[in-house]
């Protein structure tokens, strides 16, 4: 278990996550954090429960209504266990590389093809939704642009990516600023924060200058290379922090350590889940899915809940709680 308390193996996942009705359990109280409440006559307390152990239904003891858990989830009105689910919502959130159907189809034991394909399409499909709100702000943002890709389809990425002072080293930070002024960066006290990626169809300064005003808020700090393309940002009231000189990768690495960083793992995941094979119209669904797992890497368990499609504004359960099984008594 890592510091921050989420599973970090898929044994110790199970371990929290044994059966299907621990997976109900979970349900139950991220809907109901506060105990059950009918969504037809508002009636809170005790529901009927039924007595199989995958049963996802609740009923009203007042209006016997039935309630579902799966309602509104990517699981709803499936045939397959819960628990298929959540370790799946596991896996895609939190290993990488991310999972090809048929490791998947392996780990989970799943005898059909198929179904693995169709759980991983619908997990998938909560983590390519672009995400819209604007980056930088009080941090500063590295961008750069880089090819993806084998010899004919290669195509442009650009990428624009928060850089973020690591907290205990704010103070060591400020002493070497002082002591080197104007000086190298400050590499290993820095960290990247959120992440946007983008495929454009060239590097004119219109494909780059949309994707920016897009994406990093106005009055931001903007790192970039020498290209011609970034001239015109301190025009859209961006700082602009330029390379002076092209062609020099060591000082290009230096200016733009977070980026770089950033494509080499974008390229390393592309080669090792995908063996570099990406249609160009399938593309930005994959970029899409790596920024969504880049950003949530310090909340796995908001990426977990995210892509099971449950409520954004539940209130997750305390780890300690998650651990003890208290949740499991929400009702
Ligand atoms: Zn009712």
């Amino acid at each position: 278990m890592d510091p921050r308390g989420f599973p970090t193996s898929l044994p110790e996942f199970q371990k929290v996550f044994p059966n299907d009705e621990a997976c109900a359990s979970y349900l139950e109280m991220m809907r109901w954090p506060n105990g059950f409440t009918c969504p037809k006559c508002n009636y809170v307390g005790k529901p009927y429960r039924f007595q199989t152990r995958s049963s996802v239904v609740l009923r009203c003891r007042e209006c016997k209504a039935n309630a579902s858990l799966t309602a509104g989830t990517v699981m709803q009105s499936t045939h397959t266990p819960l628990s298929t689910w959540f370790w799946g919502a596991y896996l895609v959130t939190t290993q990488t590389p991310g999972q090809s159907a048929l490791q998947f189809q392996r780990q989970l034991g799943l005898s059909r093809y198929e179904t693995a394909f169709q759980i991983l399409h619908k997990l998938r499909a909560g983590m390519v939704r672009p995400e819209r709100e604007q980056i930088g702000g009080e941090y500063p943002v590295e961008v750069d642009e880089t090819f993806i890709g084998g010899v004919h389809n290669k195509a442009i990425v650009v990428a624009a990516v928060e850089v973020r002072l690591r907290k205990d080293a704010e103070h060591r930070a400020a002493k070497h600023k002082e002591e080197h002024s104007g000086g190298v960066p400050l590499k290993k006290l820095i960290y990247a924060g959120r992440l946007r990626l983008r495929a454009v169809a060239g590097r004119s300064a219109d494909d780059l200058m949309t994707f920016i005003l897009e994406n990093v808020a106005k009055g931001t700090t903007i790192r970039t290379d020498a290209a011609q393309s970034y001239r015109s940002l301190p025009g859209f009231y961006y700082v602009h922090e330029q390379l002076k000189i092209a062609g020099d990768p060591e000082k290009a690495e230096a200016h733009l350590p977070m980026v770089h960083l950033v494509f080499s793992n974008l390229k390393t995941w592309i080669l090792g889940t995908h063996h570099g094979a990406i249609g160009p119209q399938h593309l930005q669904a994959y970029l899409n899915e790596f920024v969504f797992r880049f950003n949530r890497r310090f909340y796995p368990m908001t990426a977990f809940n995210s892509v099971l499609g449950l409520a954004a504004h539940a209130v997750s359960p305390t780890y300690a709680q998650l651990y003890s099984g208290e949740w499991r008594h929400a009702a």
